[in-house]
């Protein structure tokens, strides 16, 4: 996806353009200006993958009109540049979000393993390098029974019955769904509101009535989420906030 901030242009000399690196978030990115033959307009853009701020503009730009364009775009700059990405750990003393509660890890040295639950804290008894892989696996087992107690009530309603619930974590998709009622859902759905998995879940059940996203498919949805949208939402604007823990 590009970004781009432009500014009408008047004509300069022609110059040498050389920039030195902007730094946005703590990073340097490298500027680059490439002259357009018909340009008139000085343009900014970067692309959320690439890792440099581009502008192009009329040959005849003049370096100081090219910086003072640079100077008036890094409110810009700084507000839509993407954040470089910071990847949490499940460790000692971090709080993370779960089925709709922050929970916060407390490690306990111990040769044994065990994980207990006391109100909002997590203690967890373990070596302290296993924590994260610990604290994992109790949120993936947690998070079947959490799916599984929604089908107890839910599945009867559309007399449907899924054969098996499983958690895995892919890149692109928060649930799925085969013929044989194998119903897979992203183990991030823990740490999303519980609104929003308690959608993904609905989703996923009413597939078992209907195998395709018509009309009939999100009636049946609607009828057991009124607000499912609010949750799509939820997932297109925030779901990669999920991504961020490992
Ligand atoms: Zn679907």
């Amino acid at each position: 996806m590009v970004f781009c901030q432009k500014q009408k242009f008047e004509l300069g000399q022609k110059t040498l353009k050389n920039f030195p690196p902007l730094k946005i978030h703590n990073q340097d990115f490298p500027v680059i200006y490439k002259s357009l033959a018909k340009s008139r307009t000085l343009r900014l853009r970067y692309s959320r993958c690439g890792q440099q701020i581009l502008i192009t503009g009329p040959q005849f730009a003049l370096r100081s009109q090219i910086e003072a364009f640079l100077q008036k775009s890094m409110m810009w700059l700084c507000t839509y540049f993407p954040q470089p990405k910071t990847y949490k750990n499940f460790t000692h003393d971090i709080t993370f979000p779960f089925l709709g509660h922050d929970l916060t890890i407390q490690h306990h040295a111990a040769r044994s393993s065990g994980i207990l639950k006391e109100e909002n804290i997590l203690h967890v008894m373990c070596p302290l390098e296993d924590t994260q892989q610990l604290v994992l696996r109790w949120i993936k087992a947690q998070t079947t029974t959490y799916f599984r107690k929604i089908y107890e009530v839910q599945a009867p309603i559309l007399d449907v019955t899924p054969t098996h619930i499983r958690l895995s974590d892919p890149k692109t998709r928060w649930g799925s769904c085969n013929s044989k009622g194998v119903i897979s859902f992203s183990w991030r759905l823990a740490l999303a509101p519980r609104d929003v998995s308690f959608y993904v879940a609905i989703h996923e059940l009413c597939h078992l009535k209907e195998m395709n996203h018509s009309k009939a498919f999100w009636k049946l949805v609607e009828s057991l989420c009124p607000d499912y949208q609010l949750y799509r939402q939820w997932l297109k604007q925030k779901g990669f906030s999920l991504h961020l823990w490992r």
